[in-house]
């Protein structure tokens, strides 16, 4: 397989097992960082090949840990791999690592939800957004308390072109719980249809490549890992600001086994509520009897555009929350009750 032969090309020096350096550095997982390591190399180098060719690529790796998938992408061809690691204990057995491959490693010690990916790599490397996607991308097997808030950052950044982004239509390849993979890539009507598979699929092609039971990882994880590609689109299917069309989808789901109109209505201040919801269904065009799962991405484009116009016509309408309403309505029922009560008194 041509592949294969790649990755065989940029064979490292030889260098203790990821076991070994897992028993050098003693480095025994937390949990309560959720680390669960691949030791197996055959599977973190059939990760790697779903990112495309990394010949020549950079590459930014989230989470190395003790470095299974770091030595597959080195051994890749990746001429530039920043590795960003939240946990001290992994960097002495990272810089090993990065000795085996010189010039090419580099290593961060920080947390990936707030570090500045676009400070990581030169700025001659950008392609514009609707040219092919920049040779760089961005990989990791996380702990799922991170791959979910981590995905949702990117579709923003991704969605305003900022922080990996800035270079252009950059490549993700990251694991998920196998439930969040499912999700991520749900069509239209099907069971797993989320407020995730909305958000993701209207900025990305999203490929569930494949599957790694639990068994897989050292400790085993109670759940099944999906490993995800994620390739943004040169044009989103939906056109509006991300915080737009995230509170669409918000609202819509949030009656999951409802009509769609339930869970729209709630866009809008109680005195308002049915005309307005009646006007956005009306200009989308949308049924009211769908479920949220039915919704397709562009009939949220479609309720998207119309809620825009709404908030256009409705000055402070895009700030509305309903549960702001509803603690306000609550407060004044108290005050009254009160109120009624020294007046019986
Ligand atoms: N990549 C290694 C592997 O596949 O064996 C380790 C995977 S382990 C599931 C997740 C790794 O991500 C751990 O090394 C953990 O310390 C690191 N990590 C967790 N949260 C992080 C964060 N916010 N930023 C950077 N690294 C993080």
């Amino acid at each position: 397989m041509a592949a294969t032969q790649k990755l065989a090309c940029f064979r490292l020096p030889p260098l203790p097992t990821i076991k070994e350096i897992i028993k050098l550095y003693n480095l025994r997982a937390e949990k309560q960082l959720s680390q669960n390591f691949l030791l197996d190399m055959r599977l973190t180098d059939k990760i790697v090949r779903q990112a495309a060719c990394l010949k020549d690529a950079r590459v930014c790796e989230v989470g190395p840990g003790p470095g299974g998938l770091t030595r597959s992408i080195l051994k890749a061809g990746a001429a530039d791999l920043l590795v960003v690691e939240k946990d001290t204990r992994f960097i002495p057995g990272l810089q090993l690592l990065s000795e085996t491959a010189p010039g090419r490693m580099r290593i961060a010690h920080g947390d990936i939800l707030t570090y500045r990916l676009e400070r990581g790599f030169p700025a001659h490397i950008a392609k514009t957004w609707e040219d092919v996607p920049p040779n760089l991308h961005i990989m990791g097997n996380l702990p799922f308390s991170v791959s979910t808030p981590l995905i949702i950052k990117w579709l923003e950044q991704m969605s305003n072109r900022t922080g990996c982004f800035m270079f252009g239509r950059t490549r993700l390849t990251l694991t998920f719980q196998k439930e969040v993979a499912e999700r991520l890539t749900a069509s239209t009507g099907s069971r797993q249809r989320s407020r995730l598979s909305v958000m993701a699929q209207y900025l990305c092609t999203v490929k569930n490549c494949f599957t790694i039971p639990g068994c897989a990882f050292v400790p085993k994880p109670n759940v099944d890992v999906g490993v995800v590609h994620f390739t943004p689109l040169a044009q989103p299917q939906i056109q509006q600001p991300f915080k737009l069309v995230e509170r669409i989808v918000k609202n819509a789901f949030q009656f999951r086994r409802k009509h769609c109109r339930r869970g729209l209505e709630m866009l809008f201040p109680e005195s308002q509520r049915q005309e307005l919801t009646e006007e956005l269904l009306r200009s989308a065009d949308v049924d009211p009897t769908l479920r949220p799962t039915e919704i397709s991405i562009s009939e949220f484009r479609a309720l998207a555009d119309a809620y825009s116009k709404l908030c256009e016509e409705n000055q402070g309408l895009i700030d509305y929350d309903f549960r702001e309403e509803l603690k306000l309505k609550h407060q004044a029922k108290r005050q009254l009750g009160n109120n009624l009560y020294k007046l019986l008194k």
